[in-house]
């Protein structure tokens, strides 16, 4: 149902979280102006994973046939040991028990592909004003209004509620939560996608499988999966730095990277030197927070909830946060009272999912008996024990009012 008096809601950030808030909160019948601070939108030229509370959440946005355009969907998720090269437990995603399960598809898509299909939808609606080059630096608010401030110069934005989606070192966050900085996993990505034809030989095999293959080894992993109808394959290798110092970056480098992944089985060999090297990605998280909600500004996304990527769950849980911001935008003519019903909604999944990716790294980092006795325990399930997943997998139902 549509409020009364549709209200000005400003959305701080321009990302995958950001983007979907805004959409959601259009199509609940509100106006929003939406700031990002970089000169263009866009995302980064790598790969991301959606499982089903994802692909259902854009369903919910209008989104999901515009994704599903570009996205792949993969046979199987399989784990392999990184060290012998074996298969340690595998789930198929077009079982009966998946279908049965779970309504939505897994996807596995470009950034910007899906990043494109969200400010596309934006863009089309009537309702959302976007704005780049404005950089956030600081937001005011009294019983009425939220005043954002911007580095540019810009005249401040007076809005009814401001989202925070600025991402993991979210400004806003910092000003509102006060609890310093993210925290440093001491482990680092390289990733990036590739012409899927470079894939050559055993490398080829793998991708044209089109299952999403997870390397698991001592203190480091290799992630692959096809994107964008085949063409593209995703890439990406982690690894925990032995030279990890508070104050440089001059750990988790490309000399480590060979380092640690010397001692792999020779597909991982093989496919390491196609592992993009542009950028190293260092990985940061954050203990959860209850403070989602200060009066009429809420946090949304890597802002509410940086997590590890380990369940390959941060933005399917902003695009989760998106969807519930909406409904409670929908529901309560109050912006406070949306944005504590919204948190209500959202913080105590989020953080299970926030702490359960940490929990999930562990286990696919784990080395010498832990390992062996990992594999024996997942090889002992079937390709259908979606049992433990499931909770990730499925969105809390929406409460009745
Ligand atoms: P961001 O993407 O960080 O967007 C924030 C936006 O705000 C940016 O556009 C930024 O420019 C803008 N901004 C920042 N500060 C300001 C400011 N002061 N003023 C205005 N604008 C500002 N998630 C999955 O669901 N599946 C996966 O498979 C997956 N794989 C991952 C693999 C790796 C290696 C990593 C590191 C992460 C992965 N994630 C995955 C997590 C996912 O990338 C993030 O959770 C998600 O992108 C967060 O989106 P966001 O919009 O909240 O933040």
């Amino acid at each position: 149902p549509v409020p009364p008096t549709p209200l000005h809601v400003a959305v701080a950030g321009g990302g995958i979280g950001g983007l979907a808030a805004a959409l959601a909160t259009a199509r609940a019948g509100h106006r929003v102006t939406l700031v990002e601070r970089a000169a263009r939108f866009g995302e980064i030229g790598a790969g991301l994973q959606l499982a089903p509370n994802a692909s259902l959440a854009l369903d919910e946005l209008g989104v999901l046939p515009a994704v599903r355009r570009t996205a792949v969907t993969p046979p199987r998720l399989v784990m392999m040991d990184a060290l012998t090269g074996d298969e340690v437990t595998s789930l198929d995603l077009r079982a009966a028990a998946y279908t049965a399960r779970f309504a939505h598809p897994y996807l596995v898509t470009h950034r910007t592909d899906l990043h494109a299909a969200l400010l596309a939808a934006c863009q089309e609606h009537p309702g959302v004003t976007l704005r780049t080059g404005h950089t956030v630096t600081g937001a005011e608010q009294d019983g009425s209004a939220v005043r954002l401030r911007f580095r540019e110069g810009h005249p401040a934005l007076t809005a009814d509620a401001a989202v925070a989606a600025d991402g993991l070192h979210s400004r806003l966050r910092r000003a509102l939560v006060g609890d310093g900085e993210p925290v440093c996993s001491r482990y680092v990505a390289f990733r990036g996608a590739l012409p899927a034809a470079r894939m050559s030989g055993r490398m080829s095999r793998h991708a044209a499988s089109e299952a999403v293959m997870v390397w698991a080894g001592p203190r480091m992993h290799l992630v692959q999966y096809p994107l964008r109808r085949g063409e593209l394959y995703n890439q990406v290798a982690v690894f925990e730095s032995d030279r990890w110092t508070p104050d440089s970056d001059d750990w988790g480098t490309e000399a480590e990277l060979e380092e640690r992944f010397a001692g792999a089985c020779e597909a991982v060999r093989d496919a390491l030197p196609l592992v993009s090297r542009d950028r190293r990605w260092p990985l940061y998280d954050r203990l959860p927070t209850d403070s989602w909600a200060h009066g009429r500004i809420a946090l949304l996304g890597d802002a509410a909830h940086p997590m590890l990527q380990y369940l390959a769950q941060g933005a399917c849980q902003a695009l989760e946060d998106a969807v519930a911001l909406g409904h409670a935008l929908g529901e309560h003519a109050d912006p406070a009272r949306a944005f504590t019903a919204y948190a209500d909604r959202r913080r105590e999944r989020a953080a299970r999912v926030q702490t359960g990716a940490r929990r999930f790294g562990e286990l696919c980092h784990l080395e010498g008996m832990g390992a062996t006795l990992r594999n024996m325990l997942l090889a002992s399930r079937g390709p259908e024990a979606f049992d433990d997943i499931s909770w990730v997998w499925t969105p809390a139902p929406v409460p009745v009012p």
